[in-house]
């Protein structure tokens, strides 16, 4: 994919440009004394703007916004080998390895610029978050903390409180849809529209949706949807629930709140899945809006707990939404 090449020598999106340069900016004039904690509900390329970040502040002949892309550091971000640059995933993640981490940069010069990014915040257990709280209150000389979440409301208090948060701003949707019809082959705009609204308006996780497996079952999923609202049971849908990515549940939300809006007069053009307005149309007969709602209830609350807890029964939790709609 072709995709607009314009920060040194990595993939970089158009419309990072303006929240990189207020970053940078934020930056040149606060020099080290701030935590950066990034949001983006549902896109990618915020790990992307935090990359591009940590180049330009380890650069040792940055020229403002831009990395020189030749000094010595630059060269070891290149081949990935600079030695203080620490991405941190929350699922490899632990207090041990914190600690070794602070341990490591305290020994350094002073003169060595280090960078710390640690993804998916929101995800850290409580007792990482204390290990991270306490360290960010007196950072190490030289070293910058960016963090990065997809959801900031459930970050805790404690953290946002000491951080400059940055809401990451999807392009409007018309810009999105242009821009992805000089990327992709299928330029259907119905199509295209209806993956940008599936994914929040990210138009790098439209792509990814338009191009997986997922997008297909879709088309499956609102006949077995279909097929199970008209016979009254919704153990019909266990199959595709069970044999697909845990996406499939958020899908079945999407077409769920698509009958709602319809059911309670919303206009077609508000709809998320617009390839398929007549299918969900004619579900509008068989249905009565109390059971739709629980449902819908039931499957948000279903998706939280595969989201965000640990060692969760997809089949059972699954099998008991299915079994009390
Ligand atoms: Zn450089």
């Amino acid at each position: 994919m072709a995709y607009e090449n314009n920060v040194n020598n990595f993939m970089w999106y158009p419309w990072l440009n303006n929240q990189y340069k207020k970053i940078i900016n934020f930056y040149n004039k606060n020099k080290y004394s701030a935590i950066i904690l990034c949001n983006s509900t549902n896109d990618n390329s915020n790990n992307l703007l935090c990359y591009a970040i940590s180049r330009r502040l380890i650069c040792q002949n940055s020229n403002y916004y831009k990395s020189c892309n030749t000094c010595n550091n630059c060269m070891l971000m290149s081949n990935n080998n600079y030695p203080y640059y620490y991405k941190l995933h929350y699922l490899t993640l632990n207090i041990q390895k914190i600690r070794d981490i602070i341990s490591n940069i305290n020994k350094l010069s002073f003169k060595q610029v280090k960078v710390i990014h640690i993804t998916n915040i929101e995800k850290l257990t409580y007792q990482i978050i204390s290990t991270l709280l306490k360290i960010i209150e007196y950072p190490p000389s030289m070293t910058y903390f960016i963090l990065s979440c997809n959801n900031i409301s459930i970050v805790p208090m404690t953290i946002r409180s000491r951080c400059i948060c940055w809401n990451m701003q999807i392009p409007s949707e018309n810009y999105s849809i242009k821009w992805l019809q000089t990327i992709i082959h299928n330029k259907n705009e119905i199509i295209i529209r209806t993956s940008l609204r599936i994914c929040n308006g990210s138009p790098i996780n439209a792509i990814l949706l338009l191009k997986s497996k997922l997008w297909n079952n879709r088309y499956i999923l609102i006949n077995q949807l279909s097929h199970a609202l008209l016979k009254n049971n919704m153990l019909l849908l266990l199959p595709i629930l069970n044999n697909n990515d845990k996406e499939i549940i958020y899908l079945l939300i999407t077409f769920i709140s698509d009958i709602i809006k319809l059911m309670k007069n919303t206009s077609e053009l508000f709809l998320m899945n617009l390839d398929c307005i007549s299918k969900i149309k004619s579900l509008l007969r068989i249905n009565n809006i109390y059971k739709i709602y629980k449902l819908w209830d039931n499957l948000v609350n279903c998706w939280y707990y595969l989201n965000y807890k640990n060692n969760v029964n997809r089949e059972l939790l699954i099998l008991h939404l299915l079994i009390n709609w």
